[in-house]
């Protein structure tokens, strides 16, 4: 933060200061219209009813999403303005708090929840990852400015404290709340089955929701197959084989194959990016098992699928799929909790997933680049300030 200017009478007397900050922004709508501009400086007193939390931003990762919005594939600007704050993915301190906020202190390392409520009756009891609105509020991706930025001001119901101990790991907070929905609600859905004791779990990617999923699972105690498509081995294949998971290349083994022979699956997540993989994986789902899918694809493919056989094996085996998107604060919660316990579990693994630190808000392209061409690179992310 620093005062940009000064306005000043005849008499030298300040009149008003104008305080502002740095910001990665994109013009939306405009193809790589990603750019660094000045915004003005957040306040507490932004939040009504003395319910602002200031946080300084520390550390925001980037992934498809990101990208997407730059390509102008989505994304909108909040009302009235032509710009959108980039970044989803946030991992702060608190800095300074409104009267009447109870749930954080100064000091606190936080992460904060990205979708903002909408109308709908899920959106009044705090689940606004499940609105049934047309349009949703996200901060960084819809309508609401992101994290990529110095500070920001948010109410206190947003904000998810993380603890000490998680420092090094929390910008990895929202993509794990994001497959800890993903999980939870496939498991919720089991409970229809009464006595579901899943053994076996596929996942379908292994960037990193793909890890993420792949840990969350394993600290469930499940047989984990993570299916990709380069061959091992590479860092992420080490990866899940250091969590006791099974890597598979499907150059090598398609995942019928890894079916037959690891499976059949009781729950697979999705979330590679490749929708034509949801009814592949649909063929392949064991008798009453779920299928999670978390990929938001943007495109228009079309392909041909066997109608018929995936609708009598959901039939005659009691299979389900179910979407899942974002995630409330619920979620952010399990993913502060299943972090601490890998950390536990396999110690010094969650950091091996931050590969690719970029310093600084200014150097927006360098961020934008390394997430666009990087070989190897699993979590991307901006490395705001220090503490
Ligand atoms: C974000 C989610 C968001 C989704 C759809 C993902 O990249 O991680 O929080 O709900 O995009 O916009
Ligand atoms: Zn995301």
């Amino acid at each position: 933060m620093r005062v940009e200017a000064e306005i000043m009478d005849a008499a030298g007397e300040t009149l008003m200061e104008k305080k502002t900050m740095k910001a990665i922004a994109v013009i939306a709508g405009k193809a790589n219209s990603v750019h660094l501009r000045e915004v003005p400086m957040p306040s507490v007193d932004d939040v009504p009813g003395g319910r602002g939390v200031l946080v300084k931003i520390l550390r925001v990762g980037v992934d498809g999403t990101d990208k997407e919005i730059n390509a102008a594939e989505y994304g909108a600007a909040p009302e009235g303005g032509d710009f959108l704050i980039l970044g989803h993915e946030c991992f702060g301190r608190v800095e300074s708090l409104g009267p009447n906020v109870t749930a954080v202190r100064p000091g606190d390392y936080c992460a904060i929840t990205v979708r903002r409520p909408g109308s709908s009756l899920y959106d009044l009891i705090g689940t606004n990852d499940m609105t049934t609105d047309d349009t949703y509020f996200e901060r960084g991706i819809n309508m609401r400015h992101g994290f990529l930025t110095e500070y920001i001001v948010d109410d206190e119901e947003f904000i998810v404290r993380v603890p000490e101990g998680l420092k090094g790991a929390g910008v990895l907070m929202e993509p794990v709340s994001v497959v800890e929905k993903g999980i939870a609600q496939a498991y919720e859905i089991q409970r229809r089955l009464r006595v579901w004791k899943p053994r076996k779990a596929a996942v379908l990617g292994a960037g990193t929701l793909g890890l993420l999923a792949a840990m969350l699972l394993r600290l469930r105690g499940l047989d984990v197959t993570v299916l990709a498509r380069t061959k091992a081995p590479t860092a992420n294949s080490k990866l899940v084989e250091e969590i006791g998971a099974r890597y598979v290349s499907t150059q090598e083994k398609p995942l019928r194959q890894a079916s037959a022979e690891y499976g059949p699956f009781d729950l697979i997540l999705e979330g590679t990016g490749q929708a034509a993989l949801v009814f592949e994986a649909m063929e392949v789902l064991a008798r009453n098992g779920v299928l999670v899918m978390v990929s938001v694809t943007g495109g228009d493919e079309k392909i041909e699928i066997p109608a018929d056989r995936i609708n009598l094996g959901f039939v005659l085996g009691n299979k389900v799929a179910v979407g899942s998107v974002n995630a409330n604060r619920e979620y952010f919660e399990m993913g502060a909790k299943d972090l601490s316990q890998a950390e536990l579990a396999y110690p010094g693994w969650l950091s091996k997933l931050l590969t690719h630190p970029v310093k600084g808000l200014e150097n927006f392209e360098q961020l934008m680049k390394t997430l666009q061409v990087a070989k190897g690179a699993i979590k991307v992310y901006c490395e705001v300030a220090e503490e």
